[in-house]
């Protein structure tokens, strides 16, 4: 039997109900959530982005503002606007658009941001609680896949999940928050030696390399949950000159094997976007208590 389909716009639009509803608590109470962006420079797909969640945070009741510095702003005014904002009262979250223009450090600036109002919980204080096993801001794109796993309602304790990727804003999250739901974890990179071997012990795979296609029916066990995260533009094949978007897995073939799917697009995608909006209105709600 071909796999269910995880719809991912459902589940982020549930999510968006639930920030809504927590957001105008918030301003009934004279707590407004906020999220400023800083953006360095003026980087068309930052701009575009930006645009987009400013749209997303108003139809959730959350105040965005962008804050555009200038290309050519040095680290220390960079940092200094962050200070300032870590400590306006006003403002319960914070983000940089990355990669700020070199010479500039971005993980310097993200580093910088208050762990309290980091919604996209790159600090290293809020990798530290999740570590940790404590409550904290988790990275967007590793929280979304979690909850792309939970929306199935299968048991995690006890399986064996193995993530492909290592990175600190999604495989490495993502292998915190199966441990913290006491699932057995494997994590495979690209030195990992017969990847296929590992992924087929899989009751739930998590592929996050940025690599398209990479996953085939070779690497599934029957029944697996699959969660692709991956999206990646690939050529047409018509000559077009255009692009398409792709997971890192092999959609039709894997469908045939596993037992829960996430189709990309409108897998794990739409649900990192949302999950910015939960992560603000949470440290809103955090702000000041
Ligand atoms: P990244 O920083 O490039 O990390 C990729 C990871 O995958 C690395 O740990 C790398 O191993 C590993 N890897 C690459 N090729 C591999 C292979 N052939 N076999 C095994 N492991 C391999 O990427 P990322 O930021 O974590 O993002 C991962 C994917 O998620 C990308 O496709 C990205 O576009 C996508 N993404 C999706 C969303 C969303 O909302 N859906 C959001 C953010 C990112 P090494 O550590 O050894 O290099």
């Amino acid at each position: 039997m071909p796999a269910t389909l995880i719809d991912g716009k459902a589940i982020a639009a549930a999510i968006r109900d639930d920030v809504a509803r927590r957001a105008a608590a918030l301003k009934a109470a004279g707590r407004p959530a906020s999220l400023v962006a800083i953006l360095i420079g003026d980087d068309p797909a930052a701009l575009s982005y930006s645009a987009s969640q400013a749209k997303s945070a108003a139809a959730v009741g959350i105040d965005y503002r962008l804050d555009q510095l200038p290309a050519g702003t040095t680290q220390p005014q960079a940092l200094a606007a962050i200070d300032q904002l870590n400590r306006d009262r006003h403002i319960t979250g914070i983000m940089v658009h990355v990669p700020a223009p070199k010479p500039l450090d971005s993980f310097a600036l993200q580093q910088r941001i208050a762990p309290e109002k980091d919604v996209e919980g790159v600090n290293a204080a809020c990798l530290g609680l999740l570590a940790l096993g404590r409550d904290a801001p988790v990275p967007c794109t590793a929280a979304a896949a979690f909850a792309c796993l939970k929306s199935t309602g299968v048991e995690i304790a006890g399986k064996h999940a193995v993530v492909i990727g290592r990175s600190a804003i999604v495989g490495k999250p993502l292998a915190m928050l199966l441990l913290n739901a006491n699932a057995t974890v494997t994590q495979c990179h690209t030195k990992t030696r017969d990847l296929a071997a590992h992924t087929r012990r899989a009751d739930i795979l998590f592929a996050a390399a940025g690599v398209p296609h990479l996953i085939g029916h070779e690497h599934i066990s029957p029944g697996a949950i699959v969660i692709d995260v991956g999206t990646n533009r690939i050529p047409l094949e018509d000559g077009s000159g255009k692009t398409k978007m792709v997971g890192d897995v092999q959609f039709d073939s894997v469908k045939e094997l596993a037992s829960f799917l996430t189709p990309v697009p409108g897998g794990v995608g739409p649900v990192t976007v949302a999950t910015l909006l939960a992560n603000t209105v949470a440290a809103a709600e955090r702000h000041g208590v």
